[in-house]
């Protein structure tokens, strides 16, 4: 016997009984981000590995081991499934050419891929909205950023959650800070584990993301960042720390924010919570002023950015264990009809409720009426709209309550618009 064909291990199918929050979610999102002039923008979910190793980073968790990564058999590509977003748009923004003479702010969302060991709040294959500003050079901008994503926390009726910001100062300061890592960690070489020796000289400074308990002295000793960062870096995080307060948004200072793609510079920032245990990050992002040049491979193409993503299934999470309560759609009626003149009748009638803008399930696959009349039960309508020959002959419908203690009333089709909408809530 055949066996049946199960999901992908960490990708997950969202069934209707969960669907309807997606939907409330996306709907809010759209609203929200309209109304900051942000425009949607939607990129290929396959790229050229390639673009990912260069803008994320070669020694990264992602680009080292999270990538779904598989050959093109046609030509020999190298080809991976999107793990984030924004390196694919800025390659899009390239490659059309938006960036001429306009900034750009752009949304997209969907699936991103990594391979990562699946448990609750992190899958295989999640879902993100991703923002990107492009061509500004903040504060400003990194600070509409940040005070947005508030707006839509209150819109989706989410609480405590917080953000730490951080500077990672200017790529010369990186480089500095990068040289003063590499010789401190150099002196507790045999100490230090295999992850760390191996990205020593490569990224020094994702070792002080090590989550190895071992580590976390010689990492505590590190030299400090802050201690490398250039002036201007400094005057640029002052001042996205003044708009904010200004803005009434709360925030916490988080020098030690490493994020894990290599792209950022200056301003990084991450929206946490403490009640989905360990995957307690719901939206992280930040300034990549080098990227834009870095994937166009050519200066003349440099333009300052940033951007953050959230991840949907952790802020969903948070929605459903929360406060926030919205109900599943339920149809104002479902028809019933039997005999083909009735049959016709209901036809029209339906059409005609749906043209004033009512939710209408048709009975489909004949039946008794009583069947039916159980299907308009478990459908969760409200309302069952019943057309026999009686109604068919005096165009009228019959609408029995089926929430609620109320007697059937016969109606012509107007009146049955006005009374289906006004028991709505
Ligand atoms: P983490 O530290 O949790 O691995 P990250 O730094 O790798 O997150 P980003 O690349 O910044 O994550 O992606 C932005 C957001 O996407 C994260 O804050 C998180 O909400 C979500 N996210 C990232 N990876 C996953 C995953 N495997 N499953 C579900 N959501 C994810
Ligand atoms: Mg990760």
């Amino acid at each position: 016997m055949t066996k049946t064909i199960q999901a992908i291990r960490g990708m997950n199918d969202i069934l209707p009984n969960e669907t309807y929050w997606w939907e409330f979610f996306e709907d809010t999102v759209n609203d929200w981000l309209s109304a900051y002039g942000y425009q949607n923008i939607r990129m290929p979910i396959v790229e050229q590995t390639d673009l990912f190793v260069r803008s994320i980073g070669e020694v990264t968790d992602i680009v080292e081991k999270e990538m779904y990564t598989f050959v093109d058999h046609l030509n020999g590509d190298s080809l991976t499934l999107r793990p984030e977003g924004t390196a694919s748009c800025v390659r899009a923004v390239l490659a059309n050419n938006l960036l001429y003479q306009k900034p750009q702010r752009l949304y997209y969302s969907g699936p991103m891929f990594r391979h990562e060991r699946p448990q609750k709040g992190r899958y295989r294959q999640f879902h993100q909205v991703g923002v990107e500003a492009m061509g500004f050079a903040g504060p400003d901008i990194d600070a509409e950023h940040i005070v947005m994503c508030s707006r839509l926390w209150r819109k989706l009726g989410i609480t405590g959650v917080r953000v730490e910001i951080g500077t990672l100062g200017s790529a010369a300061s990186r480089a500095l800070h990068r040289t003063r890592l590499i010789k401190y960690f150099e002196q507790y070489f045999n100490d230090l584990d295999e992850d760390a020796r191996r990205r020593l000289y490569s990224n020094p400074l994702r070792i002080l993301d090590s989550k190895n308990p071992a580590m976390q002295e010689i990492v505590a000793g590190a030299p400090k960042l802050l201690e490398d960062l250039d002036e201007e870096s400094l005057v640029h995080f002052e001042a996205l720390q003044e708009i904010l307060r200004n803005q009434g948004v709360d925030f916490e200072i988080n020098l030690q924010l490493v994020r894990g793609l290599d792209y950022y510079n200056r301003t990084v920032f991450e929206w946490v919570t403490d009640r989905l245990g360990a995957q307690g990050t719901i939206c992280a992002g930040g300034r990549y002023d080098g990227l834009i040049a870095q994937i166009g491979a050519s200066s003349k193409h440099s333009a300052p950015a940033c951007g953050f993503a959230m991840g949907v299934e952790r802020l969903l999470a948070l929605m459903q264990t929360g406060g926030t309560e919205i109900s599943p759609p339920v149809p104002d009626a479902y028809m019933v009809h039997l005999g083909e003149a009735a049959t016709n009748f209901a036809w029209k009638t339906v059409e005609f409720l749906r043209n004033n803008g009512l939710k209408v399930i048709f009975h489909c696959g004949g039946g008794s009426f009583k069947a039916q009349m159980k299907k308009a039960d478990t459908s969760g309508a409200r309302f069952a709209l019943i057309i026999g020959d009686d109604e068919a002959q005096a165009e009228a419908v019959s609408i029995k309550p089926l929430r609620e203690a109320a007697s059937q009333v016969s109606v012509g089709l107007e009146e049955s618009v006005d009374l289906l909408k006004a028991s709505r809530e």
